[in-house]
């Protein structure tokens, strides 16, 4: 089985950015400039930005973190957003998802300037990917393809299942893979927690997206010989052994289908960096808009 690792590739196209924002430095050009913005202490969610901010230090981008604790007002973050879209010297910006529950998500995705929604998340970007057009793609999905194109895994003509129908990963993902360019032109379904018989579609699958959110739900007896998984999960499973008293886990079960499959990502170390390479990607394009 070959491990995608998405670490290493990541690794790799950060030093192809970092050479990039070099060349810009010498030119006297402006130096991308990302914002992002947490609110709350959620474990996971300060481990994502920090990795984000991590890796636009690594690049040699700008960043900037604004934070605010869990009782912010919708009226305070629409205004940091707001302001975000004004400063012209931030290129780029993303809204740390999820919010806490007396935030109305949609509201702060619909403020965001879709010129600096370097996530992708906001409705211009979403119906320009659809169209096909030229728009900032959202981070994960983006991440996944380039990921599948340096890999060189073929995805014309093929089978891929993706599971889960979230806004951020699984619906933008059946587009970029169905699109007709390259990687891409393969035929799709769609899979959510009301397809019945499941299996009879991820026994079908060349190709494998699992985004669902539960632990190695994607086991062995679902997966065809020789098939791709790329696996999105990223969960805390209970392990006592563990210093932190937890693993990560994905949503395909690694051991079980190591020996059945051609290809497949690990979790931590797959899907992860790639989704934060494709944000600074969008960044760097930003950064270049004007
Ligand atoms: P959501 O919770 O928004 O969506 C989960 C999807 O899975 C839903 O569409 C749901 O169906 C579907 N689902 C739930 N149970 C089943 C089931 N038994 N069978 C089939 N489908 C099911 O998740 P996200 O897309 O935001 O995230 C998914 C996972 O990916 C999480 O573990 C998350 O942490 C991780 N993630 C990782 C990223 C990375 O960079 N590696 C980035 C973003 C997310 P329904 O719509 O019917 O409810």
């Amino acid at each position: 089985m070959q491990v995608l690792d998405g670490k290493a590739l990541a690794k790799t196209i950060k030093e192809e950015l970092k050479a990039d924002v070099d060349a810009i430095r010498r030119a006297a050009g402006k130096i991308p400039h990302l914002a992002a913005v947490l609110i709350g202490d959620d474990p996971a969610s300060q481990v994502y930005v920090r990795n984000k901010v991590r890796s636009c230090e690594e690049v040699g981008f700008r960043s900037s973190l604004i934070r605010r604790p869990d009782s912010v007002s919708q009226e305070e973050l629409l205004a940091i957003v707001n302001q975000l879209n004004d400063d012209p010297d931030v290129d780029g910006f993303i809204v740390q998802l999820p919010l806490p529950d007396h935030l109305d998500e949609d509201a702060i995705n619909l403020a965001i300037d879709p010129r600096k929604d370097v996530d992708g998340f906001t409705p211009v970007n979403i119906g320009r990917m659809t169209l096909g057009l030229e728009s900032y793609l959202p981070a994960t999905p983006n991440g996944i393809m380039v990921m599948l194109e340096r890999y060189g895994i073929e995805t014309s003509g093929k089978e891929v299942v993706v599971l889960g129908r979230s806004n951020i990963v699984g619906t933008p993902m059946t587009v970029l893979l169905s699109r007709k360019s390259s990687p891409g032109n393969a035929t799709v379904t769609l899979c959510h927690s009301r397809t019945k018989n499941l299996k009879e579609h991820t026994l079908r699958a060349d190709i494998i997206v699992a985004a669902i959110g539960i632990p190695e739900m994607v086991t062995a007896d679902m997966v065809k010989d020789g098939a791709v998984i790329i696996d999105v999960g990223i969960n805390r499973v209970d392990d006592s052994s563990r210093p932190r008293g937890y693993r990560l886990a994905g949503d395909a079960d690694y051991a079980g289908l190591q020996n059945k499959v051609s290809a497949m990502t690990p979790v931590p170390g797959g899907v992860g960096p790639m989704t934060v390479v494709s944000l600074l990607m969008n960044t760097l394009k930003a950064s270049q808009r004007k």
